[in-house]
Parts: C-alpha cells; structure tokens; sequence
C-alpha cells in the first residue's frame, strides 16, 4: 500500500449508474428496471486500494464491470487517465484494457476447461501483441508463472488439475500478462477457503507492491478487505452509503449500515467481543426500492424523516463521508 493522498486519481467514477431493464407481458417489454447502481462517485488514487464491500446484490461487482465496459452503464463517467472511457470507441477500449484488467470470484469458471495454463496466459500477449518470438512469449509464460508462485511445470497442465488457490494465481498472472496499472479484484478470495485466502490477499499486496498497481479491490465482509484497503467504501442498493480511510471506518462508523456490518467482524484480540448487531430482513427489492432512506426498513436507529428524505453523502471528518441523517443530528 501506497501513501495515495498525494497523488492524482488514477480513476474518477462520477455519478455513475446502471439499470438492468425488467421485460415482462406476452411482447417482452420492459415493464420495469432494476437499480444496480444508482449514482455511484468516487476517485481512486494510484498506487492506492479501495475496498468496496456491501452484501451480493449492493451494485458492487456491477459498478466494478461498468468501470472496465465489461457493462455498458446506463450513464455517468469513467475517467481513466484523462480520458473518458464511456466515450471510448471500440478500438479505443481494446487499447485502454490493457490498463484496466480484472480478477474474478471463481478462478475456475472464468478459466477455459480446454486450454492449458500457457494458452490462458499467453492469450492477452497474443491479442494485445506483447512478444516478438515464440521464445520470447514461451519465456514471458513462465516468468508470470514464478511471479503468482507456480513454475515452468505447470505451463502445459489444465485447469481442472489445480486447486482453487493456484486456479486463482493462474488468474492473476493472465491479468498481469499485459502490465496493467488498475486491477478490479472482484471477490477474489470469496470462492477460496480461509486459509487460502491470506496467502491470496498476501499475493495481491506484494504484487501492487512490485508492480505499482492500483486496486478497487471487491468483498462481501469487512474482515477481507480490512488489511489490503487503504480506504474502504460500503455500498447498499447501489449506493455507497461510507467511504473513509479504513483505520477510520474500522474504529469510527458513521452508518449503522458499516456498524452493523463492523459487528460481524472479529477482533483479533483474545477476549474482545463486538456487540453483534443483526439487521432484520432481507436486501429490499433493486426494482422497487424503500422510499427515503433505502436502509431505513432494517436500520435500528431509523427515525421519521428517514422513511421520506433520502440522505446524501456528507463530510462526517476528513476523508470520511457517509449518507445518514444521524450525522446532521450531531453536527
Ligand atoms: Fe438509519 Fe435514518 Fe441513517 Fe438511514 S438515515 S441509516 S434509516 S438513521
């Protein structure tokens, strides 16, 4: 992890949003939408990693395919080093993704079952016309293999014959293949057992380290991103509801939403116990979200005015902001 606070975005996401069409009737018209992401906004320095956490359905790994048109957003703006990647044209996007790479949830299903590890990895050095000669592309494989932790034996092996830790390094190393500067890691570790996932996250942070990359790095719970984030923003419904440095978010929520999530997460110290806040019920329907604040059904501190004022996305300290009309009762 880098100190970004210095630096230039490397990436501005401004207000961006994104609505499934709901087709219904016997002519299949749309007769709804489902609000993905809904007004999303933030920057991203280089070097730094942002952590976006919410539960499945929250607009996350949405927003993070908007990002690299892997989903074509309804509107908003991706900006990528000054340039406008929602206005890119094809030829233009094929160029920028070898900027913006991305690292799946499940190693095994974004792996073709029939190409080996070689063919997977080199198949980005092939499009994008990275080597000259096929010693050079075969020397290339196997230095991406050493870097993720696998070697020269394993360039002619197939998927299936890997676990789901060294499926993941395959993973990796085919993202790494064109020396991208932004990697979307999209539940990277959320498929893998506990155990693997450290050395996964370990992997990661010593990849950014060497490389000098930048991560807008996706999870399900608190506790994964917790050491990987330099800042960590929580998203519910489509909207991020907190965004703060992460030591900040950790020890000082402004949300319920984040406290309730926070409560979930387990303190490394022996006999230290967080206070467990259940919330009740389930992610209310994206196709017809809660009026006012879209928490307010299952927050335990909702008042009156959440049910008909939805809250905006305020300065609670420096760096931190969070969407809750608490914040405005304190200030
Ligand atoms: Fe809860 Fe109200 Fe804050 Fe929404 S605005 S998080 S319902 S207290």
């Amino acid at each position: 992890m880098k100190d970004a606070a210095m630096s230039e975005p490397l990436l501005r996401v401004k207000n961006l949003v994104k609505h499934f069409p709901v087709k219904g009737g016997l002519l299949g018209r749309t007769v709804d939408k489902v609000h993905a992401v809904d007004g999303v906004s933030f920057e991203l320095a280089k070097g730094e990693t942002l952590g976006v956490v919410g539960e499945s359905g929250c607009g996350k790994s949405t927003t993070g395919r908007c990002i690299l048109r892997l989903i074509e957003p309804t509107s908003g703006e991706v900006w990528f080093e000054g340039k406008n990647v929602t206005e890119l044209d094809r030829e233009g996007l094929r160029a920028t993704s070898r900027d913006m790479q991305i690292i799946f949830q499940d190693p095994y299903a974004s792996l073709n079952p029939r190409m080996t590890v070689g063919a997977i990895i080199g198949e980005p050095l092939t499009i994008h016309k990275l080597t000259k000669s096929s010693a050079e592309y075969e020397d290339r494989i196997v230095e991406l293999l050493e870097t993720v932790g696998l070697n020269a034996d394993h360039l002619r092996r197939y998927p299936h014959e890997f676990s789901g830790g060294q499926r993941q390094r395959i993973g990796i190393a085919r993202a790494l293949a064109v020396k991208p500067k932004l990697i979307v890691c999209d539940e990277p570790v959320s498929a893998l057992d506990v155990s693997i996932q450290a050395q996964v996250i370990n992997l990661l942070e010593d990849l950014q380290e060497k490389f000098d990359l930048t991560y807008l790095f996706i999870a399900h719970d608190l506790s994964v991103v917790e050491h990987i984030s330099d800042r960590v923003a929580v998203m519910y419904l489509g909207r991020i509801v907190e965004i703060a440095p992460a030591r900040e978010l950790y020890t000082s929520p402004k949300h319920p939403y984040t406290e309730a999530l926070l409560s979930a997460v387990p303190i490394p110290e022996p006999g230290l116990l967080r206070t467990r806040i259940r919330l009740v019920g389930d992610v209310p329907n994206p196709i017809n979200p809660p009026t006012g604040c879209h928490f307010h059904p299952r927050c335990p501190k909702a008042f009156d005015r959440c049910k008909v004022e939805s809250p905006v996305l305020k300065q609670a300290a420096d760096g931190h902001w969070a969407a809750c009309h608490l914040n405005d009762v304190a200030a």
